[in-house]
């Protein structure tokens, strides 16, 4: 048919240009060691920060909830599909992000897609930081808001949109306060202020933060020593807390307003029990046992410091997300199959998921990784850098 031949002639040039994207299938757990077709790899792709999605008493939580409620949500939680669990959940994770109430879905995706057009739409702006993740550009645009662009972390950018945007209605800011891609952190004192000065909306999206800044692992705010000031809070059960499923932590109208209008909360499945108790499981944990988290961060900054010898750039990298930036994309490519060879496995983060020029291998740290494995990495970008 027509239509696939212009697909494949897309994907061929995509492929000669060195962009096409495929799946590795693994076959054992998202470790710091995973199997990849009966080859075993050095681990530095996943978000698995606290190594909580194999913890065994996370696994034990998640089995009794099957064994007690069974293996699929079932129905809308508007419906029939919300359970005693998901209220435990949800009260967790507002005493976690200081707001007085929190809303659990099915991904951190379309938590965002959901906050974003059900409280924002024509009339109203919303305003990103230029890195901010993909599944906001999606809800920037599925609101039909306008969208306004700063400079990543440019303060004076945000400023002078804020100032260029009096005239709408409601006016949102947001952004990511760990970045996906560089992790690096959003001036949010700054922003705070900004917010406030201007009576905008004020969201962050903790995705690569909760369980893993702050002493207690409540996220950045928790690290500046400014919680509770940030109006829509959001984050992912899928990363450090190991499980599936995205939040979103509120006012009480803010939350109860979306139960009313939101229509990938209302319209989608509940949360799965084995996804709710692992996860009510893994806060306990992260609140139990800082030392995951201080081990992460001592491995993270000893990288950091080992890259930056060898002149290996990190793109402001400030905690377990670290992209050493090579910049052209043959070259990134290269380097990759360099470590999958050497038996390490470190994706390739080619535009656009970054901005062009800036192609790098993303390192993912996690508590479960040692200074060896470190060491190891190190050596191979060492004796391949031109
Ligand atoms: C992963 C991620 C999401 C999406 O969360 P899922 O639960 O994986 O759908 C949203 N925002 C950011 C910044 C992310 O990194």
């Amino acid at each position: 048919m027509e239509f696939e031949k212009e697909l494949e002639k897309e994907l061929s040039e995509a492929k000669q240009a060195g962009m096409l994207r495929k799946v590795n299938a693994i076959s054992s757990a998202p470790a710091r060691e995973i199997t990849i077709s009966g080859k075993s790899y050095l681990n530095f792709s996943s978000n698995n920060y606290l190594g909580l999605s194999f913890h065994p008493e996370v696994k034990k939580a998640a089995k009794e909830a099957i064994e007690k409620y069974g293996t699929g949500g079932t129905s809308s939680r508007l419906v029939a599909g919300t359970l005693d669990m998901h209220g435990e959940l949800e009260e967790k994770l507002a005493k976690m992000k200081n707001t007085e109430a929190a809303l659990v879905f099915p991904s951190g995706f379309q938590t965002n897609l959901g906050i974003l057009s059900a409280l924002f739409g024509e009339g109203d702006c919303i305003i990103m930081d230029r890195l901010n993740h993909a599944s906001l550009w999606d809800a920037a645009k599925l609101s039909h808001a306008r969208v306004f662009v700063y400079q990543h972390k440019d303060m004076n950018g945000l400023e002078k949109v804020l100032i260029r945007s009096r005239d709408y209605k409601r006016r949102l800011i947001v952004t990511d306060s760990v970045f996906s891609m560089d992790g690096d952190t959003a001036p949010l004192e700054e922003i705070i202020e900004l917010s406030k000065e201007f009576e905008a909306v004020l969201m962050i999206d903790e995705a690569h933060a909760t369980g893993v800044l702050g002493d207690g692992g409540r996220g950045l705010p928790e690290l500046l020593g400014i919680e509770g000031q940030v109006d829509i809070v959001m984050g992912t059960l899928s990363k450090a807390l190991g499980s599936q499923g995205g939040f979103v932590c509120a006012s009480k109208a803010v939350c109860n307003y979306l139960i009313n209008k939101c229509r990938s909360f209302i319209y989608t499945t509940a949360l799965s029990p084995a996804s709710t108790a692992a996860a009510i499981k893994a806060i306990d944990i992260s609140n139990k046992e800082p030392a995951r988290r201080n081990t992460l961060k001592k491995l993270s900054e000893t990288f950091r410091k080992k890259l930056s010898k060898i002149g290996v750039e990190t793109s402001g990298s400030s905690t377990q997300i670290i992209p050493a930036v090579t910049k052209d994309i043959g070259r990134t490519l290269e380097l990759s199959q360099v470590f999958i060879e050497e038996g390490v496995f470190v994706p390739p983060i080619r535009p656009p998921t970054v901005p062009e020029g800036s192609a790098r291998l993303r390192f993912s740290l996690t508590s479960e990784h040692t200074e060896q494995d470190l060491d190891k990495a190190v050596k191979i970008m060492k004796d391949n850098l031109i």
